[in-house]
C-alpha cells in the first residue's frame, strides 16, 4: 500500500464529466490499496476569467482581494469532486489550504510556503477518507490568517509540498499532455515525450517557459527527493518521471523558504576571449562558434549583449589549456567579419584575458527571489572586486572576475550566503538518470513573456551592477539574463559599459520608468525597454563538455535568417533573446535541428 498525491490540473477538471473521470480514476487507486490525497486547480479557465473580472472594475486591483478572488476556482472544484467521490461510494473530504494548515509568507500573488500541518490530513487519510485539497492557495501565519494564492499555476507547488510533508511514496501530476516533451506541443505537434528528466534540467526547462510544471514544485522535489512523475489524464500511459539524486534529510520547517543559495563555486582554470564590434547580422555567432567546434574547442559561458550601432560584442570562456586554439579560431575569423568596404577599420578586434576566474553561487531558492542576484553582486562590491562578466540562470548567477581576486569573493560569497566551505550545492550532487550519458539536448522551450531593459554607459566600477540590482530588487521586480557588455568606453574620464537584462514583461514598464529617473540622478546613459522580443532556450545536463551544441543552436537560427539580439549561458542552457514575432519560428527551427521531433503528433485535448 502506497500513499499517494494526485494533482489535477484546470483541463482535467474542467467539466462534470471531466470531475467523474477523475473520481473514477481516484477510486481505482484506492481500490488498489491506497491512500490519495488529490490536490485539484480550479475548473478550465475558471481562474484567467476571474482575472478579467477583476480587471473591468480596476486595472490595477489590490493584490489582497485578488487573492481572495482567485482562491475560489479551486473551492469549486474541490466540493465537486469530494461530491462524485461519494457518490461512487468512496468516503471522502474537501479541504481549503487554510483547512489543511498550509501555512505561506503574506505575500499575495506569490506567496511560498512556509509549513504544512500533517495532522488533520493524516487523521482524515486514517479514517480511510480520500482528501480533496484545494491547489493554488494557503494562509498567512497564526494572528493575520490572511488567504494567500503561491502564484499562477501553483497547484504543482501545492501537489509536491504536500507530498513532501506527508512523506508520501510519490507525486503524480495529471495533465493534457502526456507527460513533458522535447518541447510545448501547442508549438511543435512533432514534440516527442521523454521516459524521464533530470529535477536540474526540468527546473530550467520550466523556469524558461515550459510551463507543463511550476518551477517551485520541481525545486522542491529536488530539495526533498519526492518522486515526480507527469501523465494524462486522459489515458494511463506511464508519463514522464522527474528524477533526483537523494535527498539530503532537509528540515520540513521553512519549506520554501530555507536558504537561497545552496553553493559557491568557483573556477580559476578559465580564460576569456571577447570580439568587440562584431557586424549585427544574422549568422555571425553561428560561424564563429561553427568553427571553434570544428576546432573541438568546448566553451564554456558564452555571452553576446545588446547592439551598440550596427554592431554587437561576443565574449566566451573556455578552460585555459585550450585558449590558443579558441583564439586562433577567433582571429583567424575576425578578418572576415569585417566591412569589405574598410577592412582597416576598428571591427572585429579580438580582445584576450587570461587572468580570470568564474564564481558562481548556486540553488534553486533565488528563482523568483529578485534580491539574490543583488547581494552576490553587493557582497563582491563590498569586497572590492570588479565583476567583468555576468552570466545567470535561473538557479546560477557567474561572474568572471579577476582571477588575483577569485580567493577574495569567493570567500566574501561564503560569508555572505552562509555556506561552509566545502559544502556542495544539489546542482554538483549529480543525478542518475540512466546508465547513458544524457543527451546534450533534452528540451527546448520559449518565454514569449519577457521584456528586455538596457541601460546605456553605466560606469564600470564595483557597485555598480549591485546598485542597479539592489534597486530592482527593492521594487520586487525579478531579473532573468543579465549581460554586461565587453566594449568599455571612456566618457568624461570615466570607463563606463552597457548592461542589459531581462525582466517579465509585467514589470517592463514600471522598471523603465524607476531606472529613468535614477539614472538621470546619477549620471548613467539613456534607459531603453524593448518588450517585443522572445526568448528561446535549450536545456540539456549533456552539453557539457559536447562542443558544437551552440554552434548548432545559432546555425539554426542563421538559417531561418533570424538575428540573435543576446546571448546568455549556464552550464546546461543556452537562451537567445531574438524578436518576438520570430520566436515561434526560432523554436520550430531549433528542436528540428536538434532532431528532437518524434513520429507521433500530439493534439492536445481542449
Ligand atoms: P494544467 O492545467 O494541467 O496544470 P498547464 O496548462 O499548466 O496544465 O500545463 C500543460 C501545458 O503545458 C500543455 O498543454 C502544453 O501546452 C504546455 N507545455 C509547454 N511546454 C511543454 C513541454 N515541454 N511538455 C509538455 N507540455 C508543455
Ligand atoms: N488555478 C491556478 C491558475 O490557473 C493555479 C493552477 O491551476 O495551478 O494559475
Ligand atoms: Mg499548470
Amino acid at each position: 500500500m502506497a500513499l499517494i498525491v494526485q494533482k489535477y490540473g484546470g483541463t482535467s477538471v474542467g467539466s462534470v464529466e471531466r470531475i467523474q473521470a477523475v473520481a473514477q480514476r481516484v477510486y481505482k487507486t484506492v481500490k488498489a490499496g491506497n491512500s490519495i490525497v488529490v490536490v485539484v486547480s480550479a475548473m478550465g479557465k475558471t481562474t484567467d476569467g476571474l482575472v478579467k473580472l477583476a480587471n473591468e472594475i480596476s486595472p490595477n486591483p489590490n493584490r489582497r482581494e485578488m487573492d481572495m478572488l482567485l482562491s475560489t476556482g479551486e473551492q469549486v472544484t474541490i466540493a465537486l469532486l469530494s461530491m462524485a467521490l461519494q457518490e461512487l461510494g468512496q468516503p471522502a473530504i474537501s479541504m481549503t489550504g487554510a483547512q489543511v494548515g498550509i501555512v505561506t509568507e503574506a505575500e499575495y500573488s506569490r506567496a511560498r510556503i512556509v509549513d504544512i500541518e500533517t495532522t488533520r490530513l493524516n487523521r482524515h487519510i486514517n479514517e480511510g477518507k480520500v482528501v480533496v485539497v484545494a491547489g493554488f492557495q494557503g494562509i498567512s501565519s497564526a494572528g493575520e490568517m490572511e488567504i494567500t494564492t503561491l502564484g499562477r499555476g501553483g497547484s504543482d507547488t501545492s501537489a509536491v509540498a504536500i507530498a513532501a510533508a506527508l512523506r508520501a511514496n510519490f507525486c503524480e501530476i495529471y495533465t493534457d499532455v502526456p507527460g513533458i516533451l522535447t518541447t510545448d506541443p501547442r508549438l511543435v505537434p512533432e514534440a516527442q515525450l521523454m521516459d524521464a528528466i533530470t529535477c536540474n534540467e526540468m527546473l530550467e526547462l520550466a523556469s524558461l517557459g515550459a510551463k507543463v510544471l511550476h518551477p517551485r514544485a520541481v525545486e522542491i522535489a529536488r530539495n526533498y527527493g519526492v518522486p515526480l512523475v507527469v501523465r494524462s489524464s486522459w489515458t494511463d500511459a506511464p508519463g514522464t518521471w522527474v528524477t533526483s539524486a537523494k535527498p539530503q534529510g532537509r528540515s520540513l520547517i521553512n519549506l520554501e523558504i530555507a536558504r537561497p543559495v545552496d553553493a559557491v563555486e568557483f573556477d580559476t582554470n578559465q580564460a576569456k576571449v571577447a570580439l568587440l564590434r562584431v557586424p549585427d547580422k544574422p549568422g555571425v555567432a553561428a560561424r564563429l562558434f561553427g568553427e571553434i567546434s570544428r576546432q573541438k574547442v568546448d566553451v564554456d559561458l558564452i555571452i553576446q549583449s545588446i547592439h551598440e550601432g550596427n554592431s554587437n560584442d561576443i565574449a566566451f570562456t573556455v578552460t585555459t589549456p585550450i585558449l590558443k586554439r579558441a583564439e586562433a579560431v577567433a582571429a583567424a575569423i575576425a578578418p572576415s567579419l569585417r566591412s569589405q568596404s574598410n577592412p582597416k577599420s576598428d571591427e572585429a578586434e579580438v580582445m584576450l584575458e587570461h587572468n580570470i576566474a568564474k564564481v558562481s553561487i548556486a540553488g534553486a531558492g533565488m528563482i523568483g527571489r529578485p534580491g539574490v542576484a543583488a547581494k552576490m553582486f553587493a557582497t563582491l562590491a563590498e569586497a572590492g572586486v570588479n565583476i567583468q562578466m555576468i552570466s545567470t540562470s535561473e538557479v546560477k548567477v557567474s561572474c568572471v572576475v579577476d582571477a588575483a581576486e577569485c580567493d577574495r569573493a569567493v570567500s566574501a560569497l561564503r560569508t555572505a550566503f552562509e555556506i561552509e566551505a566545502g559544502e556542495q550545492g544539489a546542482g554538483s550532487r549529480g543525478e542518475l538518470l540512466t546508465p547513458h550519458s544524457p543527451p546534450p539536448v533534452r528540451g527546448v522551450a520559449l518565454d514569449l513573456n519577457q521584456a528586455r531593459l538596457a541601460i546605456r554607459q553605466l560606469p564600470d566600477r564595483p557597485g555598480m551592477a549591485a546598485k542597479l540590482f539592489g534597486l530592482l530588487a527593492q521594487h520586487n521586480i525579478s531579473v532573468d539574463m543579465i549581460i554586461q557588455s565587453q566594449r568599455c568606453r571612456v566618457i568624461d574620464g570615466v570607463p563606463r559599459r552597457d548592461i542589459a537584462f531581462t525582466v517579465s514583461r509585467m514589470d517592463g514598464e514600471n522598471a523603465k520608468e524607476m531606472l529613468t529617473q535614477v539614472a538621470a540622478e546619477l549620471g548613467w546613459g539613456e534607459v531603453v525597454l524593448d518588450s517585443a522580443i522572445a526568448k528561446v532556450s535549450i536545456v540539456g545536463a549533456g552539453m557539457v563538455g559536447h562542443p558544437g551544441v551552440a554552434a548548432k543552436m545559432f546555425e539554426a537560427l542563421a538559417q531561418q535568417q533570424i538575428n540573435i539580439q543576446m546571448i546568455a549561458t549556464s552550464e546546461i542552457k543556452i537562451s537567445c533573446v531574438v524578436a518576438q514575432e520570430q520566436g515561434v519560428k526560432a523554436l520550430q527551427a531549433i528542436h528540428a535541428a536538434f532532431e528532437l521531433a518524434g513520429s507521433e503528433k500530439f493534439v492536445v485535448p481542449a
